[in-house]
């Protein structure tokens, strides 16, 4: 018999549980074999051969550490082939790499906040890192209500100082939701304001070739700032902020979470650089993955099951806590490795169950999953 995975969740407390194996989304863990719905690796293209290989030749070439941060020792040309890269995939002028999203958005909020804003407002359910840099930069902020243009609209008229900076992501890291873009840049027409959006979560699946929300939307020339990672679809490592040149100088010269920082491994530059090159390409992936995702979400919506998602990421709102994690143990018993989000990662009485869609599920896995939750479901009063 199987062992029981011991995730110490019942106990309330967060647990690593170290992946002993994997092929794409297939993972073992304490000897038991899982479907993985946690990863973000949502392309599978993390163990795609072309970008395995132009990391490990730059490694061979190169080594792999940097030796410095970019502004000592540590920058080389391919940064800069990087960055233009990024710049054109994201129709900006100019773009700067960071070593992580979480360095990008903590960094960057706090350098443009100390000098060009008076003012922040941020979406409730934005990501910890963009809220992390807010707080970090002491400066006065308002969030507004989830996706509510009214809402951000009201709050703007009410507290808007100078010139102010709205912050939001394009997709939802929690909800699997769209931000409205075009409502936001709308009202830019009354307030004087300039936008940040996160793109962690829709580069590489959104767009034609997989540029994003914002580029989909054709908003490029109207949102300043456009952060994303290479370290989701993108299947590497490392972040990205396209912006004005005017910009990114002011970045190199002011943001301290990339002067204080080692440059990223060369080969992961390479890696990020190919990674660029082959989602572009490989269109196939992103197709079967919405399509997917949009399937799982019919079938969750003819099983009584209700969700926010637009997107790859779909998640069940449970609510309560402890249901929640009842559920996904269930669920990890037959086999399924999803894991239940709570607070303070979420709302309180919003916990719920997240499913990361991926490239590499078949569509036999969704329905047994889906057959899985209905039968967890029956019986129970939690809906
Ligand atoms: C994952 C994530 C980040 C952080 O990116 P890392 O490269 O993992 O540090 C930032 N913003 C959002 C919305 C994310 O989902």
């Amino acid at each position: 018999m199987a062992k029981t995975v011991d995730d110490g969740i019942d106990k309330f407390t967060r647990k690593l549980n170290p992946i002993a194996k994997t092929k794409n989304v297939l993972i073992e863990i304490n000897g038991r074999k899982f479907i993985n719905f946690c990863s973000n690796d949502y392309l599978s293209v993390s163990n795609h051969p072309k970008i395995i290989d132009a990391c490990a030749r730059s490694a061979k070439k190169y080594g792999v550490g940097s030796g410095g941060s970019r502004l000592l020792s540590g920058d080389r040309e391919i940064f800069h082939e990087l960055e233009k890269k990024v710049a054109d995939f994201k129709k900006k002028e100019s773009a700067l790499v960071f070593n992580s999203g979480y360095q990008a958005n903590i960094g960057i909020i706090n350098a443009l906040s100390k000098s060009f804003y008076k003012t922040i407002f941020i979406d409730q359910l934005a990501h910890a890192s963009l809220i992390d840099g807010v707080l970090l930069s002491k400066i006065v902020f308002h969030r507004f209500r989830h996706n509510d243009i009214e809402h951000l609209a009201e709050l703007l008229k009410k507290f808007q100082k100078g010139k102010s900076l709205v912050i939001t992501e394009s997709v939802f890291s929690m909800d699997g939701d769209f931000a409205p873009l075009n409502d936001i840049v709308s009202l830019k027409e009354k307030y004087d304001f300039d936008i940040y959006v996160d793109e962690a979560h829709a580069t590489g699946i959104f767009g034609e070739k997989g540029e994003g929300k914002v580029e989909e939307n054709n908003l490029s020339p109207k949102i300043e700032y456009i952060m994303g990672t290479f370290s989701k679809a993108l299947g590497s490592f490392g972040a990205y902020f396209a912006c004005s040149e005017e910009i990114k100088k002011f970045l190199i010269n002011k943001c301290r979470s990339f002067i204080y920082s080692t440059s990223l491994p060369l080969p992961i530059v390479e890696a990020n650089i190919k990674s660029i090159d082959i989602v572009q390409k490989e269109t196939f992936r992103r197709d079967k993955l919405l399509y997917l995702a949009g399937k799982f979400r019919n079938l969750l919506a003819e099983s009584g099951f209700k969700t926010p998602s637009m997107s790859q990421i779909v998640p069940i709102i449970i609510g309560d806590e402890k249901e929640t994690i009842k559920i996904s143990q269930i669920l990890r018993e037959k086999g399924f490795w999803v894991l239940p989000i709570r607070y303070p990662t979420v709302p309180k009485k919003q916990s719920r169950l997240r499913f990361s869609l991926n490239y590499s599920h078949e569509e036999d896995q969704l329905d047994l999953l889906i057959k899985v939750l209905s039968e967890a479901k029956n019986g129970e009063k939690y809906f």
